[in-house]
């Protein structure tokens, strides 16, 4: 009798894609839809953009180049809306873009990354990012997805975490009482290599530090998240501690968190080397992948194929 129920359960979740060991067709036919010419295209365009140092004209141009595109994806105005901090004299704005769950629309994904860089355009730190989580809301735009998903971009990260700071302390806590329930907290940084070198891997990122209570959700995560790369994309993955990047704003207020950063590390990031001839698009593009379909996990999307 016990056993017929363990076996059930099983059933159960494996037909709701959770524990999958194979790519949900569904998912694995959206991840077919990750566009190397778009990420080629949006990191020509991101280097175009400039130096994008938090509270340029730059900095803007760059922001309000990102909107545009969620624009032209067919995201409409009230889904969009804009974080606007002051870092001393300077102001920048970081942009949310919601698309809501259908099952539990008040327990949010958010999968972030910054778009403000320093001394250089900064096509792998992180115009990389910025371009993987455009190319996977143009995709999901439309697929029904049981948690809702925030996309963010952030501004101010290389002046120390500034916009993703204002964000969980504003936006996320509003005088201290949290506004919304946050899932998973997926980022993206700095994940386009460096040209000439062979990349093959991917860091899934871990906390191992800080608030030690979401430690171990963030360790079953990250599993999650090594397991879904080698599914959906020709990538292997390795674990590394989380540091230095947006998430960690979000780890302090006890968020579990997770993501993504190259294995072999280039050191053009903060130079004016950080271009688009000096990245490895290819790698993007992977990274691409192995997101769209981690993304797809964690927000639980629909397994049934959209018609067309
Ligand atoms: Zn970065």
């Amino acid at each position: 009798m016990i056993k017929k129920i363990h076996s059930l359960l099983l059933f159960s979740f494996t037909a709701a894609g959770f524990h999958a060991q194979n790519a949900v067709p569904a998912y694995q036919s959206r991840v077919d839809m990750v566009s190397e010419k778009n990420i080629v295209n949006n990191l020509k365009e991101f280097e175009g953009l400039g130096i994008k140092t938090t509270g340029s004209k730059e900095n803007n141009n760059a922001f309000n180049w990102i909107k545009n595109k969620y624009l032209s994806y067919g995201f409409t105005e009230d889904q969009i809306s804009e974080d606007p901090f002051k870092m001393g004299k300077v102001e920048s704005k970081n942009l949310i873009i919601t698309k809501k769950g259908t099952v539990q629309p008040d327990k949010y994904i958010i999968i972030c990354g910054h778009f403000d860089s320093i001394n250089g355009p900064g096509v792998n730190d992180n115009g990389s990012g910025t371009t993987i989580i455009m190319e996977a809301a143009r995709i999901l735009k439309d697929v029904p997805t049981d948690y809702s998903i925030k996309f963010i971009h952030f501004s101010g990260e290389e002046q120390g975490l500034k916009g993703s700071k204002h964000y969980v302390d504003n936006v996320v806590y509003k005088d201290n009482v949290r506004q919304f329930d946050i899932k998973l907290v997926f980022n993206l940084d700095q994940v386009g290599g460096k040209k000439g070198l062979f990349h093959d891997t991917v860091y899934c990122d871990e906390d191992q530090g800080g608030s030690s209570k979401n430690n171990k959700a963030s360790t079953d995560a990250t599993k999650e998240l090594m397991k879904y790369v080698t599914l959906y994309s020709p990538l292997k993955a390795a674990v590394d501690p989380a540091e230095d990047t947006d998430y960690i704003s979000f780890e302090k207020k006890g968020e579990v968190i997770t993501g993504f950063f190259e294995y072999l590390r280039s050191e053009l990031p903060h130079t004016p080397d950080d271009t688009f001839a000096n990245t490895d698009t290819r790698y993007v593009f992977n990274i691409g992948k192995a997101t769209l379909g981690a993304l797809q996990h964690f927000a639980q999307a629909s397994v049934v194929n959209e018609k067309k």
